[in-house]
Order: structure tokens, then sequence, then C-alpha cells
């Protein structure tokens, strides 16, 4: 029997970040998180207690929607042991599953068909020596077995944006899979990451908050 799992919200609606944006999407947030940046805008997952569920009533929500892609977020979804199983009863159920994860722990035993957006932390957000680097190696690999993979960067400055474009072009990252960096306002202004990408000549996806947009007032369930 698969042990219950935190559980912070599940909810429906259109996909704000990634490749995937703009997409109707089924949204499972599982509560903690074994970092704190300190952008952080799901506290609530790791400061509020949350509500076990079980593995078949997650799935029974999910079958309310046929067909429609879902996402696991947290949080940090991969601090409990649950997820995996979680994970392979949505393949098997013939979805579009995403899984996004802060980058700190291995992703070593998430299922290929799993599409993985990894954040990589930066400077800023304080949480920048809690990047596991064999992540890379892993989505490497999983890159040579026809995965289709992104990373995520949250920059809240332009020493930020300098020390990730040094590090994507160190390794290559945007030969190898969807490079996201997603300016965190009003901090860091779009306009002026526009105008970085350009002037660097980088083949890196600008990516704004779609959900943001559509409902600022927001801040659960979008
Ligand atoms: S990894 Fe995500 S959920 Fe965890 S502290 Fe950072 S922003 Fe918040």
């Amino acid at each position: 029997m698969t042990e219950p799992l935190l559980v912070s919200e599940l909810f429906y609606s259109i996909q704000g970040e990634s490749t995937w944006v703009g997409l109707p999407c089924l949204f499972i947030r599982l509560a903690g998180c074994n970092l704190r940046c300190r952008y952080c805008d799901a506290r609530y997952t790791w400061e509020e207690a949350a509500e076990p569920m079980a593995l078949a009533d997650m799935l029974a929500w999910t079958a309310q929607y046929p067909g429609t892609m879902v996402e696991i977020t947290g949080g940090e979804p991969l601090v409990q042991e649950g997820v995996y199983p979680l994970l392979l009863s949505l393949v098997a159920s013939g979805r579009q599953v995403l899984l996004e994860t802060n980058g700190s722990l291995s992703l070593g035993a998430v299922p290929d068909a799993v599409r993985i957006i990894m954040d990589i932390k930066c400077p800023d957000s304080g949480m920048a020596d809690r990047n596991l680097p064999e992540n890379l190696n892993l989505l490497r690999a999983r890159s040579r077995r026809q995965c289709r993979d992104e990373v995520k960067f949250v920059l809240s400055s332009i020493e930020d944006f300098h020390w990730a474009r040094q590090l994507v072009e160190r390794e290559q990252l945007d030969q190898l899979l969807p490079v996201l960096f997603s300016p965190l306002r009003p901090q860091f202004e779009p306009q002026t990451l526009a105008h970085l990408l350009l002037a660097h000549r980088l083949n890196i996806r600008l990516q704004l908050q779609l959900h943001t947009l559509l409902w600022p007032e927001q801040t659960r369930g979008v």
C-alpha cells in the first residue's frame, strides 16, 4: 500500500511557465521543501500544515479531466518518496506529466516519460550552493535517451543574469535542452532581461509567469 502524500493544493488552471505555457493543466502541489529561497512565493507549502491524500484519490481527481496535462510541483515534490508511485501512475494513464523541481535533489529515479523542469538556483536566491551538480549529468544522459526536459533560472538581478549566462555557456546547456530565464519582477524588469538576451545573442527563452499576468491578485490555485 502506497503511503499518502502531503498535499498543499490541487487545481486546474493555465500552465504559466515552461515551454508548455498557455495550455490547460492540472496541478498537484505537494507540501514541504528542503530550501528557503529569498523570493519564495509558495511559502505556505512549507509553513502551513498539509492534508495527507491517498494516491487513489489524486488519480480519481485527475480522471475528471481526461487527457489533460498534469504537473507535479511544490514546495519540492521529490522530498516525499510517495511521489514516484504517483508519477508512474500518471504516466500509465497516458497523460503528459511534468515535474517541477528545485534541482537540489537527485533526478536519478524520475521516469523517462516524465518531463522535468529543473530550477538552477542563482546567487540572489540564497540557495545557489544547494544546486546538485550531478543533476546536469543526469539531464545530459536523459537528453541522449530523447527525454525532453527543461532548465529554468529565476533572475533577481543583473548579477544573477551574468552568473546564469556564464553557467549556460560553460555547460553548453542551450545546445542540450530548452533554457528559460525568468525575471523576478519588480526588481528585475523583463525589458532589461530582453535587452541583455539580445545583446549577448543567447538562445535562451525569456519567460514571464503567465498566471501572474492573468490573475495578479491570486497567490494560490493558479
Ligand atoms: S525551492 Fe521553490 S518552494 Fe522551495 S523555497 Fe525555493 S521557491 Fe520556495
